[in-house]
């Protein structure tokens, strides 16, 4: 009873937390098309309209917050704003607990769902049934039955992914824009210049002149927003990282400056919706798939805050030795010398193709493991010798990287990454916010 008794106990205390979960999620209706052809001319015609904006997190909240009806009763609840006393209702009413409701990408959609199907059939059919020795208002009860609904279940775990995918998709879809969006003008966090562009350039600013740095514009989504969020903070006189509190500005710019707070905390998850990562893996924070990248090259203490540091200084590790370089361009060099032509240079390979190969062959040299064979070796130097003498030291099969989890960084702190240019455009992006 202990065990379902915590697990109940984590479920509601995720129901505590949910207060600043963005649940995003929108229908993907456009804009109307015009109307002409069969029409003829009995239709005004219209020009092509100016394709609208993807909505931005406020808009995106308020497609979720609508009111809908109960999973079991007719009561209804903004599934946004009033979550709480939703969740609160569910557990009193009907003893009925969602598992992990903060990694439902919207709730709205999967309420629906469930209340549809629970039509179909009594709640056990659905639920895993819990005994506990309490009433839901916390009186002693020998074996009161309760409910949770969660991923457990091959459907509950369908419909979230489903429902992940579709947020992720409009988050895509916002970036997309954003990123191409030359309409951006702002005043600059810092300074009187007025940033003008697109969101890249204005980061581009912050890093240059005000050595500011939020990793680059394709890390982000919801940049507009995430800068106002900056702002009203500095303006507060609080800290971004630390978030204490300073009498004036001056104060608080020598402050995080020296302590080197001038970024973001991770521990702050109200930021986590400006982060793509988030968007990537079901029920994964940023900082926790930081900090799943263990390896040699990452140092258990190594905090946070090293993010901001000028990253030009760190050195780039060659993906097969311990080489290192300054430059992109000398790493492939060495490679092309030591490692029988290896380079990274001209792959033709999409920005984020570079990213997964290079988080993949890490992975695998890390492993002792052939990138290309998978033939995996006792030691480092039977696979150097292997990877020579089979003439391995080359770009692996593409479906053996275009993997979705080596978006992800195999060493928290690879400068390679940060150096990596798309091959279309040449334009420098990046990959993790350090
Ligand atoms: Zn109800
Ligand atoms: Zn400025
Ligand atoms: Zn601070
Ligand atoms: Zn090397
Ligand atoms: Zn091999």
């Amino acid at each position: 009873m202990l065990g379902a008794l915590a697990a109940l106990d984590a479920g509601v205390s995720d129901v505590e937390e949910t207060e600043t979960e963005s649940t995003i999620f929108a229908d993907t209706s456009t804009c109307a098309m015009d109307l002409e052809g069969s029409m003829g001319m009995l239709v005004p015609l219209s020009f092509p309209q100016k394709q609208k904006a993807p909505k931005n997190t406020k808009e995106l909240f308020e497609d979720d917050d609508v009111a809908v009806e109960c999973l079991l009763c007719k009561l209804e609840f903004k599934m946004e704003s009033e979550q709480k006393m939703f969740l609160k209702h569910l557990f009193t009413d009907h003893r009925l607990v969602i598992g992990d409701v903060n990694q439902v990408a919207s709730l709205k959609s999967y309420v629906k769902f469930w209340k549809a199907r629970f039509q179909s059939g009594p709640l056990e059919e659905f639920c895993s049934v819990m005994k506990m020795d309490t009433t839901p208002d916390g009186k002693y009860s020998k074996d009161e039955v309760y409910f949770m609904l969660s991923d457990i279940l091959p459907e509950d775990k369908q419909l979230r992914e489903g429902l992940q995918r579709k947020r992720l998709n409009v988050i895509l879809e916002r970036q997309k824009f954003e990123r191409e969006d030359m309409t951006y003008s702002q005043d600059c966090l810092f300074c009187r210049k007025k940033l003008e562009g697109t969101r890249a350039d204005a980061l581009e600013h912050l890093a240059e002149y005000h050595n500011f740095n939020l990793g680059r514009s394709d890390n982000l989504v919801f940049i507009d927003e995430l800068l106002e969020q900056i702002h009203l903070r500095l303006q507060n006189l609080r800290c971004l990282f630390c978030n204490n509190q300073f009498y004036e500005k001056r104060a608080l710019s020598e402050h995080m400056r020296k302590k080197q707070h001038k970024c973001i905390n991770p521990e702050h998850t109200e930021m986590d919706k400006y982060f793509i990562v988030n968007y990537l893996e079901i029920g994964k924070s940023w900082k926790e798939v930081e900090e799943e990248q263990d390896g040699p090259l990452g140092p258990e203490d190594e905090s946070w805050s090293d993010w901001c540091d000028d990253e030009a200084e760190s050195p780039l590790v060659c993906l097969f030795c311990d080489h290192q370089s300054k430059h992109l361009h000398a790493l492939n060099c060495h490679s092309q010398v030591q490692h029988n032509g290896f380079t990274l240079d001209n792959l033709n390979l999409s920005f984020y193709l570079q990213v997964k190969l290079v988080n993949y062959i890490r992975r695998q040299v890390y492993l002792n493991a052939c990138p290309v064979c998978n033939e995996s070796f006792d030691c480092k130097s039977s696979l150097d010798e292997h990877l020579l003498s089979s003439q391995h030291y080359t770009v692996p099969d593409v479906s053996l990287f275009d993997q979705p989890q080596f978006f992800f960084p195999t060493y928290e702190n690879d400068a390679v990454l940060s150096q990596l240019e798309d091959a279309n455009d040449g334009v420098e992006v990046p990959v993790v916010p350090e």
